[in-house]
């Protein structure tokens, strides 16, 4: 199958609510291209230098969506152009996404990365330091930022009924939280389902996925 076709065939499954960001993280431009070719606007990247790389040598009209881990000191790569942030688990990384968008004249959209698997690996805010997070006076204070939902990242394994009980609980912490909002906090988006678990993810409530081996074929990591 080529990557247009992919592409087309899973778009055609997604219900008209639900965002898909082509996830092409290590793919080369040639491949991005064809996606875009065939319609898509909406790239996911999980390296700054990787991602900025080819905001640089590719259409302006696309949409760099940023589903990695971030480190502070690499924020201001990105700052220019990015244009929704996924992955943001801290204050500390909220102040300097803030402090850059400032630099940049610009207002960044985030998602708060809640941890919701039974990995030590994947990252993420539990409900507390969410809760925590939002109630601060420094982040009531952020003019340069929006926070526009929340992501997650399920257990990679086979069994469903856990992937679904993660998802849920996910979603039922989006729900719980958009009751108390602020001017630069609307929860709209709730990212969550990779290749291997976007159905269930959508079943659950998910109102983006990030589809990567799917529509590019597997990944070569050196
Ligand atoms: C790589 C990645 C994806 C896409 O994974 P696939 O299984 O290839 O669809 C989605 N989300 C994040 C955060 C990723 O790092």
């Amino acid at each position: 199958m080529s990557i247009t076709s992919n592409l087309l065939s899973i778009k055609s499954t997604l219900p008209e609510n639900v965002t898909l960001v082509a996830v092409s993280k290590t793919k080369p431009v040639a491949d991005l291209m064809e996606a875009y070719n065939a319609g898509q606007r909406i790239f996911g990247e999980n390296k700054i230098q990787e991602m900025t790389e080819k905001w640089e040598v590719m259409p302006k009209d696309i949409q760099w969506h940023m589903i990695g881990h971030v480190q502070t000191n690499k924020v201001k790569f990105m700052a220019p152009f990015v244009s929704l942030i996924h992955g943001v688990d801290s204050l500390k990384l909220l102040q300097e996404i803030n402090k850059q968008a400032l630099k940049n004249n610009r207002v960044i959209d985030c998602l708060l990365q809640i941890y919701i698997a039974k990995e030590e690996s994947k990252f993420g805010l539990d409900e507390k330091e969410l809760e925590d997070l939002l109630n601060s006076n420094e982040f009531k204070e952020m003019k340069n930022i929006r926070i526009l939902g929340l992501m997650g990242m399920a257990t990679f394994t086979d069994n469903q009924e856990q992937i679904k009980k993660e998802f849920s609980y996910l979603k039922s912490i989006f729900d719980k939280t958009n009751q108390n909002l602020t001017s630069n906090c609307q929860l709209l988006t709730l990212s969550m389902g990779m290749s291997g678990d976007y159905q269930l993810a959508i079943e659950s409530g998910s109102t983006m996925v990030r589809i990567g081996s799917s529509i590019f074929g597997n990944r070569n990591y050196q």
